[in-house]
């Protein structure tokens, strides 16, 4: 077994000690009521849900539990959106990390849904970022195989 290093960190810093370590963090993510229903609609019947807010008039995806606006529950007001929409922001992403979606470079867009009034953000593919343009109309493109996740939509393209 290894022994422990004990480190003293600076001069100004004597009675801090930096030890090495590392921690297993098992655990299970729990969607929530909302998400839950979002991700399974997604993966069983490729539609992606949103939630409106009758008061407000808006159609949030992402669902959520609650309308960010009034507080009102949204968590039984249903709407299936367009799997169609148009670019409204984007980002390319240029480092890599192993939590990320994709390797870099990649494109890291907003996209507001048809039926959507707020911009659901996922990947873009099948275009040079240098040719994305705001405004451009998006489409769904589905993962062949299940991830129980937002990847279950594997991407979206452009028209
Ligand atoms: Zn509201």
């Amino acid at each position: 077994m290894a022994r422990q290093k004990l480190r003293q960190k600076d001069d100004k810093h004597e009675h801090c000690y930096i030890r090495d370590g590392k921690l297993a963090l098992p655990y299970q993510y729990f969607a929530g009521r909302v998400g839950s229903r979002f991700l399974i609609a997604l993966r069983d019947k490729k539609q992606i849900l949103g939630v409106k807010c009758e008061k407000c008039n808006r159609v949030f995806v992402p669902p959520r539990q609650r309308c960010e606006r009034c507080m009102e529950d949204l968590s039984d007001s249903w709407v299936e959106l367009s799997d169609t929409g148009e670019l409204t922001n984007y980002t390319v992403v240029n480092y890599e990390d192993k939590h990320l979606p994709r390797k870099p470079p990649y494109i890291l867009a907003m996209i507001k849904l048809g039926g959507a009034d707020t911009p659901l953000p996922h990947i873009l593919e099948g275009i040079e970022p240098g040719k994305v343009e705001l405004g451009m109309k998006v489409k769904a493109v589905f993962a062949d195989e299940t991830t129980n996740t937002i990847l279950d939509v594997d991407h979206f393209e452009p028209v």
